[in-house]
């Protein structure tokens, strides 16, 4: 009999302590969930634009280029994979589309990350829909006007940059909502018109919840460069090398160049990745 109540009082120990345990992963799991759900409120909660003038409206840029620190330029790997970025700058002679590339990527299903602008979507509404769909391809964030993105007005090869801390909000932002009302994604990655930022803007970007991303390849030096140049440009890259190129300028070489490159590349070892697939996103 003793021993019946010994067997009988441990199984009842035992279920309350499966009791606790229950309830307790439950709440664990609540806990999860509810960190789970403030993640994902904060990554969609960027600070409004009169925040980010409060911020910065008084501090002074002190660097400006295409390598201002906080600019990604490399994948961070020792692994033999390479990022193919294609912009489309947009605007009066920049707002082609260069069809030759991208067949050639889906025909031997190679990713790549795309940086669009605002104007190239606006000239090709429909062309930039069936991108977007492509599982090949990522959209990423190429400007609104596609300024060089500055606090204070610099310009480059001619180009005015924008003048203010707002004029770089509208900058990154305007086109981030376009992105997002039509494909229902944020860009996770932004790319300036002509790749220089000043160190402040820098900051603004990342506070808007994207990375600015640049290169250690100029694949095509705005599609000016000869089908030769293209292939010895992009033969040069090393394990997580991101090269620059351009599918807004039908007539250049670049589409030609790439099929001269891809090909040795992949002979090397090399395997063509997104940037998604390597940098980490908030
Ligand atoms: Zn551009």
């Amino acid at each position: 009999m003793k021993n019946y109540l010994i067997v009988f009082a441990s199984l009842c120990l035992l279920t309350a302590c499966s009791i606790v345990s229950k309830s307790e992963l439950q709440r664990v799991q609540q806990t999860q969930v509810k960190q789970h759900t403030t993640a994902l409120k904060k990554k969609t909660t960027i600070p409004s634009k009169t925040q980010e003038i409060k911020r910065y409206q008084n501090r002074k840029p002190i660097k400006w280029g295409v390598d201002v620190p906080g600019v990604v330029r490399k994948l961070p790997t020792n692994g033999k994979v390479i990022a193919l970025t294609f912009d489309a700058c947009g605007g009066k002679h920049g707002s082609g589309y260069d069809k030759a590339i991208i067949q050639y990527l889906n025909k031997h299903h190679i990713p790549a990350t795309l940086f669009i602008n605002s104007r190239w979507i606006d000239a090709n509404p429909d062309t930039f829909m069936e991108l977007s769909h492509n599982p090949l391809f990522e959209i990423e964030n190429h400007g609104t006007e596609h300024r060089p993105l500055s606090v204070t007005g610099r310009s480059v090869y001619g180009i005015q940059g924008t003048k203010n801390v707002s004029n770089v909000y509208n900058e990154i932002n305007g086109n981030a909502q376009k992105i997002k009302k039509l494909t229902g994604k944020f860009p996770k990655f932004f790319r300036s018109g002509t790749a220089y930022y000043d160190d402040i803007a820098v900051h603004i970007v990342n506070d808007l919840n994207e990375i600015p991303v640049n290169f250690d390849i100029i694949g095509d030096a705005g599609a000016t460069f000869t089908t030769k140049q293209v292939e010895h440009s992009m033969l040069r890259a090393k394990p997580g090398s991101i090269i620059i190129l351009h599918m807004n300028q039908p007539k250049g070489d670049t589409a030609e160049g790439i099929q001269k490159a891809i090909p040795r590349l992949l002979q090397e070892g090399y395997h063509f990745v997104k940037l998604e697939n390597y940098l980490k996103t908030k």
